[in-house]
């Protein structure tokens, strides 16, 4: 792609539009930039520094030669549909990367367990002495990586169904999809276009890819129908050829014993999934099977995902503020035994919460409740008490400190304090990283 004396406007200028401008800059385009919100003073010197221009999101402004979005901004906005029957190119920040990004892509999707998956499968390539770089979701946007990438060099990139939905050129030499329920609903509208989104991913693959999935998961069974990569399968429950499952203890990978499950110091099967989506992954890019447990073994876990805090007088602290939906809460309540005192509650998202009785009514002592009240619009609190009933004590906190308060002085050697919330953070908190850092704060403060 040439990009020498383009227009190009960008949509979105947090982290990922800021990197995708400076690439266009770079690579000598003309940068015009939009935000649908004002620009705090900061950004607005930062914009001013590189030479770009901020416009107000009106469609007037959007001409030129190509518009590029950050993954923040939807593909059907309204307003973009009369720049492209003017013929003006939309694509979005990760496309923009593969016409630039040295190096074969990895990529990892997936609704639950991104992250962790990302940051494991760069470690065991790490460990196993194959050259890697991590990014996308996870934290560095993935044209920021452009600059490091190199031919010899994996891109381990956690992508997201934003990131996703709008590729065509981009291709991942590896693509890993973990699992698919439903989850931002609010910008995909209903769960087939969310599934079509992830989708993206295996039918921009071509002949000698791989297509690393799950096969307990519907939504990935159905994507081997959608690539013209390679299936390659992991499971807990069945043997599967040329795959990676589980029987017992052990994993295996076709027929040859890999590592036990004793190795994987992370809690809970959902991590059992990610380590195999993860040591599948390493071996399809090279890692040998000899170095596979001693490298997953040594994988700390990644802060605010099942996160051990602290134990005070016989009870364990959990910190699992990466919950943000009903299927992360079930996943983490799986991973304990009984004695829980789970805390639930914040910004709803539309969900369900009536899965969540079974599993509480067996395992936890006590729901203890978080989050903003009515009349703000999205409180999840009065709907989760609705929904649990009376399977499960329900003790309104509202705040986090008095959540952990009420757990410190009701919980008994044994039991477990468990953040995972089910819920989005923002009625109380910036984000789920400030949900998690304050609850390991209060807890570490407890005596
Ligand atoms: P993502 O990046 O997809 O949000 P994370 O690794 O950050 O994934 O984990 C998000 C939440 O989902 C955490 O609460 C974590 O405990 C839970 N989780 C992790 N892996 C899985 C999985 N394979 N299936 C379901 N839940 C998972």
């Amino acid at each position: 792609m040439d990009l020498r004396g383009k227009q190009v406007v960008v949509i979105g200028t947090k982290r990922s539009g800021l990197a995708a401008i400076e690439l266009l800059l770079k690579r000598g385009a003309h940068v015009r930039a939009m935000d649908a919100s004002p620009l705090t003073p900061e950004e607005e010197r930062r914009f001013a520094a590189l030479g770009v221009p901020v416009l107000p999101q009106e469609p007037e402004y959007l001409k030129g030669d190509l518009i590029v979005l950050s993954p923040a901004v939807p593909y059907d906005l309204p307003m973009l549909a009369d720049a492209r029957e003017h013929g003006i190119a939309v694509i979005g920040e990760v496309e923009l990367s593969s016409y630039f990004l040295k190096g074969a892509v990895i990529g990892i999707t997936g609704s639950n367990g991104k992250t962790t998956t990302t940051a494991l499968t760069g470690h065991l390539l790490k460990e196993c002495g194959i050259p890697c770089q991590v990014g996308g979701n996870i934290g560095t946007a993935v044209t920021s990586l452009v600059d490091s990438s190199a031919d010899n060099q994996w891109n381990v990139l956690e992508l997201s169904s934003f990131q996703l939905e709008s590729i065509s050129h981009f291709n991942a030499k590896i693509g890993v999809c973990l699992n698919v329920t439903p989850d931002h609903l609010d910008r995909h509208g209903t769960f087939e276009n969310y599934a079509n989104a992830k989708a993206r991913l295996f039918e921009t693959q071509g002949v000698g890819d791989y297509a690393v999935l799950n096969l307990e998961d519907q939504v990935c069974r159905s994507f081997a129908r959608r690539t013209k990569a390679q299936a390659c399968w992991f499971s807990t429950s069945q043997p599967v050829p040329h795959g990676l499952w589980m029987r017992d203890d052990q994993l295996f990978w076709d027929k040859q014993p890999l590592m036990r499950r004793n190795d994987i110091k992370l809690r809970g099967l959902h991590n059992v999934e990610n380590v195999m989506a993860a040591a599948l992954t390493a071996l399809l890019a090279g890692a040998s099977p000899q170095q596979i447990g001693s490298a997953v073994a040594s994988f700390p876990g990644v802060e605010h995902r099942i996160e051990f805090v602290r134990n005070l007088e016989g009870v364990n602290y959990f910190n699992d503020s990466k919950a943000t939906n009903v299927d992360a809460s079930l996943k983490a309540i799986d991973a304990f035994h009984n004695g829980l005192w789970i805390i639930l509650g914040g910004k709803d998202k539309g969900s369900d919460y009536t899965p969540l009785r079974e599993p509480l009514q067996q395992r936890a002592k006590a729901a203890l409740l978080i989050g903003a009240e009515p009349p703000y619009p999205y409180a999840a609190a009065p709907l989760i008490r609705t929904a649990l009933g009376n399977v499960v004590p329900v003790v309104d906190c509202g705040t986090l400190d008095s959540a952990v308060q009420y757990a410190r002085a009701h919980a008994q050697p044994g039991d477990t304090v468990l953040l995972a919330p089910a819920c989005a953070s923002f009625d109380q908190f910036q984000n789920f990283e400030e949900r998690g850092k304050v609850f390991k704060q209060l807890v570490k403060e407890l005596f």
